[in-house]
């Protein structure tokens, strides 16, 4: 994976100098603008507030907001929900406790794993989003939905973030704007992705949790993850490596790989439609710039096969919350704002590995085998390597992203074309 570059990127370092000429030094009307309200941006931006910045979020739709997720949130997203006062919010009609991962393989064999303190939560993407959002605003962040992000500029002394309704002059600009993030490729901080295409889609069923625990069904390339989000619901979430490009994709016919699960919900009515997303891979070269920063998976991701992407995003809005007064003093340089990254890198390091891991043990069939058959002999050897994962990091300590972009990517927060 490459190494970020330690300078700012040329296109930061050409928009400053164009300011220094055209600076109007009026005072921004924000410390921080966020663009998009999903988990990174809202995060980021109750983080920053409760630290007595002025922040606005731009959300393209209106809140509250749904997305193709599996809707695990694994130890260290709970962690962080605690810290910014929004798990308290969630309504505890629509979450429901996880205990660990159990894998199950396409005959039945199963191993399984307990979460470390404080366990996981399954929750709907709608209800967390209500949640985030409740929280943002009870911290004073002023929420403008049905507000796209469509470019920025930066000048000297801030930055103008050009919206669909108009502009918005700031210190920062955190670019939260997902997986396909519009902001990240203005920035110059994108690099092509190398690697199989994998996607994920979604959908609910009306039926009571047969388990604590999430279920993840193993078929060649595949895996389905079943989520208890409520007392009558689960959600069941399937990737795949794209082997031949298609837009169409039918999850009934992605779910008929999985026999048993596809027994288990054959009488069970769906309660959502599909949505998908991808391609994951997304890669950057770096996470700043000048007065300009990416959170969450507009900074970099790899799958979610080991479901940690609302942990990071939770993460590097915490993270970020806590390092901007600072940086914003300093000016928000790119060297300001360096610390950002620094904390998010270590982070996602730990991510990329796990993540690689799991999914080279997906690709090949014999390391698959090989490394059930050892989960299998030795359960412990699970447990230990999600404490290692899911280890407690503080906000200051916590995530990073490496670099990802897509080829021919399809827009993330949207259905797939063709998905039944
Ligand atoms: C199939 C699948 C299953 C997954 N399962 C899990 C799981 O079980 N557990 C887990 O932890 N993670 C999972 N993830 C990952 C998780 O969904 C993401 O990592 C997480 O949503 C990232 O949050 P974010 O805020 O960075 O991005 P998003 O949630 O995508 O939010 C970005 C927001 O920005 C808005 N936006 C976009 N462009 C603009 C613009 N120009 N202006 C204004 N707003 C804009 C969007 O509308 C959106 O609301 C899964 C991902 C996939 C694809």
């Amino acid at each position: 994976m490459k190494a970020r570059s330690a300078v700012c990127p040329a296109s930061c370092r050409a928009f400053v100098m164009a300011d220094t000429r055209r600076d109007l030094s009026a005072p921004p009307g924000y410390d921080v603008v966020v663009a998009g309200g999903g988990p990174a941006g809202l995060s980021a931006a109750i983080a920053a507030a409760m630290r007595g910045l002025r922040v606005a979020v731009c959300e393209r739709r209106t809140l509250p907001i749904d997305k193709a997720c599996g809707e695990g949130l694994m130890p260290p997203a709970v962690r962080a929900l605690d810290e910014i006062g929004a798990r308290g919010l969630i309504d505890r009609k629509g979450c429901a406790r996880l205990d660990g991962v159990r894998l199950i393989e396409q005959r039945g064999r199963a191993v399984q794993g307990i979460f470390p303190e404080p366990g996981g939560l399954g929750v709907r993407r709608l209800v967390l989003s209500e949640a985030l959002a409740r929280r943002a605003r009870e911290a004073g962040v002023e929420i403008r939905d049905g507000c796209a992000v469509t470019g920025y500029r930066t000048e000297k002394r801030r930055i103008i973030a050009e919206t669909s309704h108009g502009r918005i002059a700031a210190e920062v600009l955190v670019a939260a704007d997902g997986l396909q993030s519009r902001l990240r490729k203005l920035a110059s901080l994108e690099l092509p992705a190398r690697g199989p295409r994998r996607f994920g889609i979604r959908r609910h069923f009306r039926i009571p949790p047969w388990s604590r625990f999430v279920e993840v069904y193993i078929a060649g390339r595949m895996e389905a993850y079943v989520t208890p989000v409520a007392a009558d619901i689960v959600g069941v979430a399937i990737l795949w490596e794209e082997v031949v490009p298609s837009d169409r994709v039918s999850f009934e016919r992605m779910l008929r790989k999985f026999p048993i699960l596809a027994d288990r919900l054959a009488a069970a009515p769906a309660a959502s439609r599909s949505r998908g997303a991808g391609p994951m891979l997304q890669r950057v070269r770096g996470a700043v710039a000048h007065r300009f920063v990416l959170a969450g998976d507009a900074a970099g991701y790899i799958d979610a096969i080991t479901g940690e992407g609302l942990s990071l995003a939770l993460a590097s809005g915490l993270a970020l919350g806590n390092i901007l007064p600072r940086a914003i003093e300093q000016g928000a340089t790119c060297r300001a704002l360096r610390e950002y990254e620094r904390v998010v890198s270590r982070r996602f390091r730990r991510y990329a590995i796990s993540t690689r891991a799991v999914l080279t043990a997906s690709r090949y069939p014999l390391v698959h085998r090989g490394s059930m058959a050892v989960l299998r002999s030795f359960p412990r050897l699970f447990e230990l390597a999600m404490k290692w994962a899911f280890a407690d990091e503080s906000p200051a300590n916590a995530v990073s992203r490496q670099s990802f972009i897509p080829a021919g990517a399809r827009d993330h927060d949207e259905p797939l074309v063709g998905v039944r």
